[in-house]
């Protein structure tokens, strides 16, 4: 008997729980796999996922069930950023950080600057280096502890000794140490398998590496091959072993070059990328990540006095100012385009400002708002989960008040966030 009342119980709970879904009035909605802005839709969000879509605005038949009206807003899929470091952010004492922050510290920091991320309407991002907060910040997200956005991380970057992301560089010899494979810096193939496996290990869901010289690190190449092809052969089979792809930071052509040979999926910033390596992004399926906003921000920062150490300043000023103008080439060429920013660099929240740079380069608005959504979904291995407002997909959706075909930097002012069904900013 008493079991019998308890199943009853459940019967009711069940239905009341399904019955409590959204239904979200847009006015506008982007599809963005066919590339078109569509009018007067009803999105219905059940759970974590959708639905359906519906022509006009629907009224549920129940009382449980919430409308949310956008009927003056353009609907969009959660957008996707390729390249954010969600463990920092700029600032004049940047450099200062390693010696006088804690772990604790950054795991703090890194709360705030995911929630700005979600709140800029980045319901995904791929955390391109931290120190490995970012997988704890991950995990906390995922299971629901603390807001912010999906993340896929590559925990610490790899580098050679003395590359752009060996973390000691520019020290003093006494606290330089020797650091090897498993603190991400590696010489030669077995250092290299070491080093991947080692992220493996520490919860990495992709590989960054940093095939050359860069502009932020105290070095004084921002272009310089910084691994042998042989090392990146090794680092992209092992990789591949555990189910993991890898992304490489490249100003220098030669660098990329050997990056793209050896089968790297995505190019970070290609800032001197020439024309034949372009043909060569196009016929290994690799993708450019353009972060065209970390370019102007370093660009302009650089000619602040004493916001960068020297040996900083001429690398920004000539690398920032080269990207977007290399992104408007390889667009043109036909080269596949990843949203990404480089967050971290610049101050997290902001990244919808690529959106404008990329329009400003001569890419099509739509284009861009896909390669932040369909592409990048792709590109993470969700295409059937992410990046499209369909029904079954994630319901993660977002809104802005302009046609941003019409208005792109209406993308730098997102009012409504919805990650996996739940709303996070209305
Ligand atoms: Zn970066």
């Amino acid at each position: 008997m008493k079991t019998k009342f308890v199943c009853i119980l459940f019967v009711l709970f069940s239905v009341f729980v399904q019955a409590q879904k959204t239904y979200l009035h847009c006015g506008k909605m982007v599809d963005v796999k066919n590339g078109v802005v569509l009018n007067s839709k009803t999105i219905i969000v059940s759970g974590n996922t959708i639905e359906a879509i519906k022509d006009g605005f629907i009224i549920p038949d129940d009382k449980a069930s919430k409308i949310i009206d956008l009927k003056d807003k353009t609907v969009l899929p959660g957008l996707i950023d390729m390249h954010v470091h969600i463990e920092g952010e700029t600032s004049a004492d940047n450099y200062l950080k390693p010696f006088t922050l804690n772990e604790a510290d950054v795991a703090f920091n890194s709360v705030v600057f995911a929630e700005k991320t979600l709140m800029a309407g980045f319901t995904t991002v791929r955390d391109l280096g931290g120190s490995g907060v970012n997988v704890a910040l991950r995990n906390a997200i995922n299971s629901g502890k603390i807001t912010g956005p999906r993340i896929f991380t590559a925990e610490k970057a790899l580098a050679s000794t003395g590359g752009h992301a060996d973390p000691t560089n520019g020290r003093k010899r006494d606290l330089m140490g020797n650091p090897g494979p498993k603190e991400g810096v590696l010489n030669g193939i077995e250092d290299a398998r070491k080093a991947v496996r080692q992220r493996y290990k520490n919860g990495a869901d992709w590989i960054k590496i940093t095939a050359t010289g860069g502009v932020l690190s105290v070095a004084k190449n921002s272009k310089n091959p910084q691994f042998t092809e042989e090392e990146i052969q090794a680092i992209v089979a092992t990789a591949k072993d555990y189910d993991m792809q890898v992304a490489a930071h490249a100003h220098g052509d030669e660098g990329m070059q050997r990056a793209i040979r050896a089968g790297v999926k995505t190019i970070e910033h290609g800032t001197l990328m020439s024309s034949e390596t372009m043909a060569l992004m196009n016929e290994k399926e690799a993708y450019l990540v353009p972060t065209i906003s970390a370019g102007k921000y370093v660009a302009d920062k650089a000619k602040v006095d004493g916001y960068y150490p020297s040996i900083i300043v001429p690398k920004a000023l000539e690398i920032g100012s080269q990207i977007q103008n290399m992104f408007s080439r390889a667009y043109k060429k036909g080269v596949g385009i990843a949203f990404g920013t480089d967050a971290g660099v610049f101050p997290h929240g902001e990244n919808g400002k690529e959106f404008g740079y990329m329009v400003e380069a001569g890419m099509p608005p739509i284009e861009a708002i896909q390669s932040a959504t369909i592409t990048n979904a792709k590109l993470l291995g969700e295409a059937k989960n992410l990046g499209q407002l369909e029904a079954n997909f994630i319901a993660d959706i977002i809104a802005v008040d302009d046609d941003p075909i019409k208005n792109i930097k209406t993308l730098e002012y997102v009012v409504f966030v919805m990650k996996s069904g739940v709303i996070e900013k209305y």
